[in-house]
């Protein structure tokens, strides 16, 4: 399987992505530009064909009159943006909001918070605009309490919610859990009122309709393989033409290789999660595990996220495999299975039929960000979003088009711009992950221990 730490680049033998998505939205995908076909020189050229490339292309021809040329390395949102767990929130990154105020505090915080509910309605917006059928569900989410200590930190970020982001967040009692979220694991909630899931293939689907029927160019089967400055000009050589482009936009998110671009290589870690999509429960299974439809995450380090999909099967997703050779390995697949029974008994023995997986991306502060490539010419970027990306990477896109059209991106929340700063000792990331894994494993295994 592609690893970003070890592969030049996705390449054609790269195969689709087992996911339950992919088989509700069909195999067709919809009308490109194919591969690059010899040589040409654009004004904008984006490499990565995923929501972050997408919305670039998609607001720049639309609101800035720049037909930008995207060069996607296999299929349009190939990438996270076609495989990812469904929800669509107001986040990005994975700071809890305490400690984002702690360390910046709260007028970025607030700042912050504002950029990403801007994400979400951008993403309301373009559904609406663009008549995507994406299976949009109501709004919701909820962050559950694995065990009962959990709910008293769940009722501390009530408050930040409600007194310093001013967002009307509500803890839920355990008690008020039933019938909503049901098992052992049930032990009180945040409830956050924004929020929602649909199916990320179908929303990626309907910005790639809407990007090119605003005159972007996408090629698919384009991986970018050479990057070459030409004092200001950039030619990106592709196995079937080359592209020479003025400015360029890197959207390649958590499948930038480390051999892309010097200047962007260990800024960002990729993070493989992955999902696990059940064969449909009965009712009684339904109304004994997760009657609500909405989206759920729990408090754990290493955190589940699920939700009960409209045709009653579950979708439970999290993090486990460190490399692309191993992420195949049987053993992840039941890590998540057993994470699921163990939350909900009631599905104990059920089938799965989709498992999937994919690269997200973690910086070190384990924010996003979006800036201009120091050094580079005209080179802007996006990424960071550490699996949380669905809405943010799409504002995201709206503001790499914004400063590609050569309007600066001014925001209070200075992290947002600034360069992620790099891994130290890169060739040890592996090494440093599986680490950082087995300690918060271990503080799970003790929360459980203390929870009995
Ligand atoms: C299993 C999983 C579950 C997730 N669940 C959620 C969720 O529920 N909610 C949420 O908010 N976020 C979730 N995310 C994260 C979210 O999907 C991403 O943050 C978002 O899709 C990022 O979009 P992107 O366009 O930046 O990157 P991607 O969609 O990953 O696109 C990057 C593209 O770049 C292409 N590329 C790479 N190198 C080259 C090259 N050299 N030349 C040309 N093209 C290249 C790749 O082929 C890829 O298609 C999840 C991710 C995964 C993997």
């Amino acid at each position: 399987m592609y690893d970003p730490l070890v592969h030049p680049f996705p390449d054609q033998n790269q195969p689709d992505p087992d996911s339950y998505w992919l088989k509700l939205s069909g195999a067709v995908a919809p009308d490109d530009d194919g591969p690059v076909a010899g040589d040409a020189d654009v004004d904008v050229a984006i490499i990565g064909g995923g929501y972050t490339g997408l919305s670039a292309a998609l607001a720049l021809a639309r609101d800035h009159g720049i037909k930008a040329t995207v060069l996607e390395a296999r299929s349009s949102s190939w990438g996270c943006s076609g495989r990812n767990g469904s929800f669509a929130r107001i986040s990005g990154g994975r700071v809890p909001w305490s400690r984002l105020v702690k360390t910046y505090g709260a007028d970025v915080a607030r700042a912050y918070f504002q950029e990403l509910r801007q994400g979400l309605d951008t993403v309301r917006g373009l559904i609406a605009d663009g008549e995507i059928e994406c299976a949009k569900q109501p709004d919701g989410v909820y962050k559950v309490a694995t065990f009962g200590p959990h709910a008293d930190s769940l009722r501390r970020e009530e408050e930040l919610y409600n007194t310093v982001l001013g967002y009307p967040a509500r803890y839920v009692e355990a008690s008020d859990l039933r019938g909503i979220h049901e098992g052992p694991e049930s032990n009180g909630a945040l409830y956050l009122p924004d929020g929602f899931s649909l199916n990320p293939l179908a929303l990626a689907r309907g910005l790639h309709r809407m990007a090119r029927g605003h005159g972007a160019r996408i090629h698919t089967n384009s991986p970018v393989t050479q990057w070459i400055d030409e004092g200001g000009v950039h030619r990106l050589v592709t196995p079937t033409g080359t592209i020479r482009a003025r400015r360029v936009i890197v959207a390649t998110n958590g499948y930038t290789s480390s051999r892309l671009h010097p200047r962007l290589a260990a800024r960002v870690l990729p993070v493989h999660s992955q999902i696990i999509v059940t064969a449909p429960m009965s009712d009684a299974q339904v109304a004994a595990s997760l009657p609500s439809g909405k989206c759920m995450f729990d408090t754990r380090e290493l955190l589940f996220y699920y939700r009960r999909l409209p045709d009653n099967r579950m979708l439970f997703g999290g993090r486990s495999a460190i490399s692309g050779a191993d992420a195949s390995a049987p053993r992840h697949r039941q890590y998540l299975y057993d994470a699921m029974v163990r939350k909900f008994p009631a599905i104990g023995g059920i089938g799965v039929e989709h498992w999937w997986g994919g690269w997200v991306a973690v910086t070190r502060n384990s924010l996003p960000f979006c800036y201009k490539v120091p050094g580079a010419g005209d080179v802007f970027t996006a990424g960071g979003y550490a699996g949380s990306g669905v809405s943010c990477s799409i504002h995201m896109g709206t503001k790499l088009a914004m400063m590609a059209a050569g309007r600066p991106y001014e925001t209070a929340a200075s992290f947002l711009t600034s360069q992620p700063g790099r891994y130290p000792f890169a060739s040890f990331l592996r090494l440093g992950q599986w680490m950082a894994y087995r300690w918060l494993h271990a503080k799970d295994a003790r929360e459980a221990k203390r929870a009995g």
